[in-house]
């Protein structure tokens, strides 16, 4: 199966109305019982159950009946209310080849009408640990609501709310675009993940920089804590992008020392292997000394002036909150050493093999799509709220608020574009970018320290 956005332009407003009770229905229920999606679906002559069949047919949905007869989200039934919603806001309008394989995230390029391609990653913070977190429900316990697509939600806006800030800061990171659901839009980064390149021009230009990225991470209050050949993309003048950043933390996390050292560790140890850079070991009470340039000593965490409360005050604003990052700490922290479980190839993205892009117009098959003033009216007042006694949105957090409020504007946005985009057409442009399949894995191999040369 591969993510297949032909299906979405044959869905009608009930599969998403019905797709999106379900979505609803799972912010405090793991399964949403038949009856309580149709009751949010609020459906005339109980359509909801046909419905239910169609999107169960694309893998939109599961079905569940151990303990009773209900329904969940995939992957993908998540994805295509992300990419619906992008598609609606006018963010994108094609989708095309997956270019990345991330630990807990799937990257395709993502083109506007104009050919302007970007970069899509759809978190999958249940994919590698979904089993992982059922064990970690202690943690996140208090939320009734609680379950991956939460987490998966968070990943995304915490990611997007770095990104931006640390755009704003000067730092060299994808332009962050949008960002709904799991879904995050940012600019296609051109080059290629470290790992991947064998030879630089100036390896001890690119190692300073990088460590020097690491450094001034510190000081504005942030370390990445996921700092490696993985995450950092490079070009052909060999200039640095730094990508992935649901993980980071402040530097005044009780771990943070260890995650800078870490990090710094990593780039240390990959550029000594890759680039046959020399260091000398570090001898131990040069541990907490100054950093010197020059001597190309291993920057010390407690020497680097850090300006605190980035994390906060910057981000807040960006509608990322401090609890939102004590969930996804709490999370991210438990979660070394997943691996990837059965549940990855639920979706099917992995093998994904997208030729080409895939224009989202959604055009003329679609039965009940005929967009008027007057439907879209009808639509507000069965609102899927209408239908629920316990409404399960109260229990919710500002963001799902926003997000449930953002399903209930695109279905208006949607009927609209449907029509606008039927008449168009896409000239969707193709990048001769190598696909990249590529997996973080940090491994801790013990803590001998470096010294370069
Ligand atoms: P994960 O969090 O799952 O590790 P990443 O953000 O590191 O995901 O992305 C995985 C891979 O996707 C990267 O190694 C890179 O090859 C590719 N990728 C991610 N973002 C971009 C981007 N903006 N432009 C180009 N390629 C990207
Ligand atoms: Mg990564």
């Amino acid at each position: 199966m591969k993510l297949d956005v032909d299906v979405l332009r044959y869905l009608s407003k009930d599969d998403f109305r019905v797709l999106t009770a379900v979505e609803m229905g799972m912010r405090n229920h793991e399964i949403v019982p038949s009856d309580l999606i149709d009751r949010i679906a609020s459906l005339k002559h109980g359509g909801t159950y046909k419905v239910l069949k169609n999107l169960l047919k694309h893998k939109l949905l599961h079905h569940d009946s151990s303990k009773y007869d209900g329904f969940r989200l995939t992957y993908l039934g998540y994805d295509f209310l992300a990419i619906k919603t992008m598609v609606n806001r006018g963010v994108f309008t094609a989708v095309g080849r997956q270019i990345g394989v991330g630990k807990e995230s799937d990257i395709f390029e993502v083109a506007r009408e104009d050919g302007t391609v970007m970069a899509m990653k759809l978190h999958r913070l249940g994919r590698t640990s979904f089993r992982a977190v059922k064990s970690k429900r202690d943690y996140l316990r208090h939320r009734s609501s609680y379950n991956w697509l939460y987490l998966s939600r968070l990943a995304a806006l915490k990611e997007f709310a770095f990104m931006k800030a640390l755009e704003e800061h000067g730092f060299p990171v994808p332009n962050a675009v949008d960002c709904n659901r799991h879904c995050v839009v940012m600019s296609l980064i051109q080059g290629y993940p470290l790992v991947q390149v064998k030879q630089l021009q100036n390896p001890e230009t690119v190692f300073d920089t990088i460590i020097g990225l690491i450094v001034r991470l510190a000081e504005h209050g942030l370390i990445h804590c996921d700092f490696n050949e993985f995450n950092i993309m490079i070009d052909d003048d060999e200039k640095v992008t730094m990508i992935d950043f649901p993980q980071m933390v402040s530097v005044s996390h009780r771990n943070a020392q260890m995650y800078f050292d870490r990090d710094i560790e990593c780039i240390f140890k990959f550029f000594g292997k890759r680039f046959n850079m020399s260091f000398e070991e570090q001898s131990d009470d040069i541990d907490g000394s100054e950093v010197d340039e020059d001597e190309s000593s291993r920057p010390s965490f407690s020497s680097i002036t850090k300006t605190a409360g980035f994390l906060d005050k910057e981000l807040a604003a960006s509608g990322f909150t401090r609890k939102d990052q004590d969930d996804i700490e709490k999370f991210i922290e438990g979660d070394a050493g997943d691996d990837v479980s059965d549940d990855e190839h639920e979706s099917g993205l992995c093998q994904t093999n997208i030729k080409g892009f895939d224009s989202l117009h959604l055009d003329q098959k679609e039965p009940t799509s005929s967009c008027n003033e007057e439907e879209q009216g009808d639509e507000n007042q069965h609102s899927p709220e209408a239908g629920l006694t316990g409404n399960p949105e109260s229990q919710n957090s500002s963001n799902e608020e926003e997000d449930n409020q953002n399903a209930d504007e695109n279905d208006a946005e949607l009927m609209k574009s449907l029509a606008k985009q039927r008449r168009r057409t896409m000239a969707a442009a193709r990048r001769g970018r190598k696909s990249v399949a590529s997996r973080n894995s940090y491994k801790d191999k013990g803590g001998y320290m470096l010294r370069w040369k």
